[in-house]
């Protein structure tokens, strides 16, 4: 039997009425979620969640704090969750904070990474937000699977198999950042990252407000990915957040 289970490690809380326009005053708490898919001999974690404290991310770290500040208790890292040493592979939506903080926990596990990901950890640029102090210096020469080469998949989504048995299929989102993943696991749930801040604001792109709009990658592809999802939601998908509460403890498939 298969089992797909949810990990809040760390959050962060934000007034929504910053966020977007027309929202309510209101403190919003968003867990910095990883999901672990286990069948067979497999393990497979999707994201990492935060770093434990201190963060020790130089001046960029100060920065991203300020904007975003997280909250990492005691027992939250997802080292204190889970056995990493069984962890074989390591799935990486993107390279935001909230997202790759817990990578130095898994040297034995088998990375995968997007081309656009690829590609931020060789050039990054300013508003990619990669903290790079917060990866293990082995990251560089860490056992990473070939890139992914998409081609249309179920539900209108771009998708690559990722062990050729249909079991996990890796889903292009485009837009939140650059080469941004999802995960459709067994065909039943769709990983969706940070294609939105939460499931609700999925398709309030619109009213993104200019600051917090700046950390993504590309405004219109995050538009399109949206009414991709929203249509599949239509179609009998269930979509997951990275950034929403999910019962933790529970087969979630
Ligand atoms: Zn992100």
């Amino acid at each position: 039997m298969s089992e797909l289970t949810f990990f809040a490690c760390g959050d962060t809380s934000h007034d929504m009425s910053r966020l977007l326009r027309g929202a309510r005053r209101e403190r919003r708490v968003f867990p910095a979620g990883a999901f672990l898919y286990r069948s067979g001999e497999r393990r497979v974690l999707f994201d990492t969640g935060y770093a434990p404290e201190p963060w020790r991310a130089g001046p960029g770290g100060w920065a991203y704090r300020r904007m975003l500040p997280p909250r990492v208790r005691p027992g939250d890292t997802i080292a204190e969750q889970l056995d990493p040493a069984s962890i074989t592979h390591v799935v990486l939506s993107h390279l935001h904070p909230d997202h790759i903080g817990g990578v130095r926990f898994f040297p034995n596990a088998a990375f995968v990474l997007s081309e656009g990901v690829r590609r931020t950890l060789e050039r990054p640029r300013l508003r990619d937000g990669l903290l790079r102090r917060l990866l293990p210096t082995w990251f560089g020469a860490a056992t990473v699977l070939p890139s992914p080469v998409f081609a249309p998949g179920p539900h209108g989504l771009r998708t690559a198999d990722l062990f050729g048995d249909g079991s996990y299929l890796l889903v292009d989102l485009p837009g939140h950042a650059r080469g941004h993943l999802g995960a459709l696991v067994e065909h039943e749930v769709l990983l969706a990252g940070d294609a939105a801040w939460g499931r609700d604001l999925l398709g309030a792109e619109r009213r993104i407000r200019a600051l917090p709009r700046l950390v993504s990658h590309d405004t219109p592809a995050q538009r399109a990915t949206a009414r991709v999802l929203l249509a599949a939601e239509q179609d009998g998908l269930r979509l997951l957040f990275s950034h929403d509460r999910h019962p933790t403890g529970r087969n979630l498939l």
